[in-house]
């Protein structure tokens, strides 16, 4: 097989599974799994998109170290799963933004933060550090066309990238549109992604930060994911009584996009900070060390976004407003114009591999001596 180490050590211990076959009531790669003799590139890139990372294989296969066949399957997933990533960017030109994540997060957001500050502080009708209420009160801080121009153009150039990633994805899995924009495969894909069925390491919770079976890390996911999309909500909600009903920004507590923005940063902030503990309590035997800038860059700056919002939220009456607003539209600019090159892509690709697997496995039933 041509390809990097990745590919080959994944497919070294996807062989060896293979014979062996113990882990298979884990999770839906090891099915997915038995239904190959032999292992391509685009089997691998799929395979290491479908795992969850529970690690419940780690714990029970008798073939870790300090065996000699030294099986470390979601590590090897793990890092080519990584690898994966880059070669699903697009444009081309910046998957090498995957390369020292961390580090490319942490810069962004602190050039983000410079240029909210001073973009502010030189646009702001009665300067930075003043009190502003009424309707309107963002807008005399950062001016309203300004903002929504910036905003627009970073959410049409992550929505692109990413759409132009998940054809990449198509491309190098070997998926047929046609079965992956099926609707009972989108139907059964969706449902293993919202329900997150593969944390739950067939009943009894993932083996994560170590070897005892937990479903905390499934719980802190839904929360930052349904957060997420309450967030996401509020932000439409304010879109249309902005546009629709003419009713510009700040809203008052109990009106639905602070309600909604509210619990979906609560919730996010939650499960962020649960997050980033048990990765900092966690078994690194069975992690991918080259990957672990980028999960802390990306908790992190989803993190601030969620801090610097419900902060403005609730200090938006003071002097402190301007700052906050600055603070807050720096991080979420960074945060979208990383969408499509940060740990962010791995829903993607996982709900892209979960509608793949859905496909396969209901041909199987059809057909199971196929
Ligand atoms: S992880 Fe280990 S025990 Fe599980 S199927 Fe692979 S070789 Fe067998
Ligand atoms: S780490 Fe979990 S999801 Fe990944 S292959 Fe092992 S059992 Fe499956």
């Amino acid at each position: 097989m041509s390809g990097g180490e990745p590919l080959r050590e994944a497919e070294r211990v996807m062989t060896i599974c293979n014979a062996c076959r113990y882990c298979e009531g884990f999770c839906a790669v090891f099915p997915a799994m038995e239904l190959r003799r032999t292992f391509t590139a685009a089997d691998l890139r799929y395979l290491a998109n479908l795992c969850h990372n529970c690690r419940g294989c780690w714990y029970a296969c008798q073939y870790a170290p300090p065996h000699e066949f030294a099986v470390n399957v979601p590590r090897a997933l793990a890092e080519l799963r990584r690898a994966s990533w880059r070669g699903f960017a697009r444009p081309k030109g910046l998957a090498g933004l995957f390369t020292r994540n961390g580090r490319t997060v942490g810069a962004a957001g602190l050039i983000a933060a410079a240029v909210f500050l001073l973009w502010a502080a030189f646009s702001a009708a009665d300067g930075l550090w003043v009190r502003q209420e009424g309707a309107g009160a963002f807008y005399r801080m950062i001016p309203y066309g300004a903002m929504v121009g910036v905003f627009s153009a970073l959410a049409l150039a992550a929505l692109g990238a990413l759409g132009a990633g998940l054809i990449s994805f198509l491309r190098q899995t070997g998926t047929r549109t046609r079965e992956f924009f099926a609707l009972k495969n989108q139907r059964r894909g969706l449902l293993d992604a919202l329900r997150l069925t593969y944390l739950e390491g067939g009943g009894h919770g993932c083996n994560y930060p170590d070897e005892r079976f937990r479903h905390g890390r499934r719980r802190l996911h839904h929360l930052v994911f349904y957060g997420f999309l309450a967030a996401l909500a509020s932000t439409t909600v304010a879109a249309f009584y902005d546009h629709g009903l003419g009713l510009p920004a700040p809203y008052p507590w109990g009106s639905l996009p602070v309600l909604l923005g509210l619990g979906g940063g609560l919730a996010m902030t939650a499960g962020l900070a649960g997050l980033l503990y048990l990765k900092a309590r966690m078994d690194r035997e069975p992690a991918d060390e080259g990957g672990r800038g980028m999960e802390l860059g990306f908790l992190g700056l989803l993190l601030a976004v969620n801090v610097t919002g419900l902060l403005l939220l609730f200090l938006r009456a003071t002097a402190a407003m301007g700052l906050l607003l600055a603070l807050h539209l720096a991080a979420v600019a960074a945060f979208f114009a990383l969408l499509p090159y940060s740990k962010f892509v791995h829903a993607l690709y996982r709900w892209a591999a979960l509608v793949k697997n859905a496909a396969e496995q209901s041909a199987a039933e059809r057909d199971p001596a196929g």
